[in-house]
């Protein structure tokens, strides 16, 4: 899948977990549309009166995901900003979501400001596969942060963490090695190797 598949898919799901982190350092979640996906950016809106609002204002950060019925799930972490031509943005998220019309009819709209998500690290996991599946892809340049675990040269070739990969993804070798693309991340290799030979990358 493409950056912009992944911005698709949570489009088509629409309704998807933000979180952001509130004044206090605590982590926040609620279920928002995504309105708008297009040239690799995502959008949404909110009310100004609203504490999400604030959040995202105060951060400029945010997170995003959602899981679809063949339980793909796409994670969206990064930059958000507020866009300067608030009308432009509103009436085009209305007319893109004609539903939006019931819960902000008239004028009323105009309580809402348009966001969008311009620089993440975006990845899809689907865990409807065997092994499970996961790939990450960069939007508007973020760098992306390996997450997982990798082997070292300190191997012994013991075959341990072999044997206790839950998803089957750690090949033999002089040195073994993990298929990142297939890895839980679950840390139980981690964990089993006798000599510390495998490090949290
Ligand atoms: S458990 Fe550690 S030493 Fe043994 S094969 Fe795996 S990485 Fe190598
Ligand atoms: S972290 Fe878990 S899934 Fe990944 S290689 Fe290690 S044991 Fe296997």
């Amino acid at each position: 899948m493409t950056t912009n598949d992944c911005l698709a898919m949570l489009r088509s799901i629409k309704d998807a977990a933000f979180a952001t982190v509130d004044e206090n350092g605590r982590p926040q979640v609620r279920i928002i549309d995504v309105m708008l996906v297009e040239d690799e950016k995502l959008y949404f809106c909110t009310a100004r009166g609203k504490s999400f609002y604030r959040q995202l204002i105060n951060s400029g950060a945010v997170a995003v995901t959602a899981l679809n019925k063949d339980f793909k799930t796409v994670r969206v972490a990064g930059y958000v900003k507020k866009l300067e031509d608030q009308k432009y943005w509103i009436d085009r998220i209305f007319e893109e979501n004609p539903v939006m019309n019931d819960v902000y009819p008239g004028d009323t709209r105009y309580i809402l400001e348009p966001f969008c998500i311009y620089e993440a690290q975006v990845e899809m996991f689907d865990l409807g596969t065997s092994p499970i599946y996961r790939e990450s892809h960069s939007m508007g340049g973020c760098d992306i942060k390996e997450a997982g675990f990798e082997i070292t040269d300190n191997c012994i070739a013991c075959g341990t963490c072999k044997s206790v990969c839950p998803q089957g993804c750690i090949s033999e070798g002089d040195i073994y090695s993990i298929s990142g693309e297939h890895c839980l991340h679950c840390g139980n290799c981690f964990e089993n190797c006798p000599v510390e030979a495998i490090i949290r990358k």
